[in-house]
């Protein structure tokens, strides 16, 4: 059964597993090395057992611990080439460059990298897939694509970007040109941004949406609580929320007994 999990996310560092019981796969590294193997420890993983470690993008709360964990774990780095020319994998041992929006498979594990709206070289999400089951991990991107929209619809289990309320950003602490970059087209998605993605997937809605990459200045748990309260009662759909310091521990996508018993 794949199975997702996370070492920590938000804007100070994001880490997330993802597991099939034969492979297990990294998504990024915001992590100093000696941080990220504890955690993996508290999550029952061992760093050796980690198959590959895929990078989103460039930006250093998800790549500045790639290589230090990369080497510290052998596992080779699966980048796009604009993630592997920003210099920021430069003393990497083991790179594999691959093609946005291609699908690869890693031991059993088949993933697809996504093109994203997001200021950075040539960011991708990732989407993986094992037996009938699908797992999204979609944080950083501006806007929702129509080609994120579409590539998305599938998913049995979605760690999405709820990354700030607009009223609290505008308010908040951050200088003028941060909240215009956090969010412009090719910023953060806020709240009503991840809500209304939701909604367009209409009956393609996963059954568990963890609520990923939410800002510890821009917005709270309780927010995006109340904002999701209406859709959660009107459907079945389980919601978690992930946090900078504590990721979120091992969850699958729901078996069919559990989706036929609600239906
Ligand atoms: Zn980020
Ligand atoms: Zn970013």
């Amino acid at each position: 059964m794949l199975r997702l999990a996370s070492v920590g996310s938000g804007s100070k560092g994001n880490a997330t597993l993802v597991c099939s019981g034969e492979t297990t796969l990294l998504v990024d590294c915001g992590f100093g090395a000696r941080e990220m193997l504890a955690r993996l420890v508290e999550l029952d993983v061992d760093a050796a057992d980690i198959d590959a470690i895929l990078v989103t993008h460039e930006h250093s709360d998800h790549i500045g611990g790639v290589t230090a964990i990369s080497k510290a774990t052998g596992a080779p780095i699966y980048a796009t080439h604009g993630s592997i020319i920003s210099g920021k994998l430069e003393s990497a041992r083991r790179v594999v460059e691959i093609a946005s929006d291609s699908t690869f498979a890693i031991g059993d594990i088949d993933v697809t990298a996504v093109t994203v709206p997001h200021d950075a070289r040539e960011p991708v999400q990732y989407i993986f897939q094992h037996a009938d089951k699908q797992v999204g991990v979609l944080t950083d991107l501006g806007t929702v694509s129509e080609h994120v929209l579409r590539a998305y619809s599938r998913c049995d289990l979605l760690l999405l970007e709820f990354n700030h309320d607009l009223e609290m950003l505008r308010r908040g602490p951050y200088p003028a040109a941060l909240k215009r970059r956090v969010s412009g087209d090719f910023g953060h998605l806020n709240n009503q941004q991840a809500l209304a993605m939701l909604n367009s997937l209409g009956d393609d809605l996963p059954q568990v949406v963890i609520a990923g990459h939410i800002s510890e200045q821009n917005n709270a748990i309780d927010v995006v609580e109340s904002l999701l309260e209406p859709m959660i009662s009107s459907t079945d759909l389980t919601v978690i929320y992930a946090t900078q310091s504590q990721g979120f521990d091992w969850v699958s996508p729901k078996s069919d007994d559990d989706i036929s018993r609600v239906a």
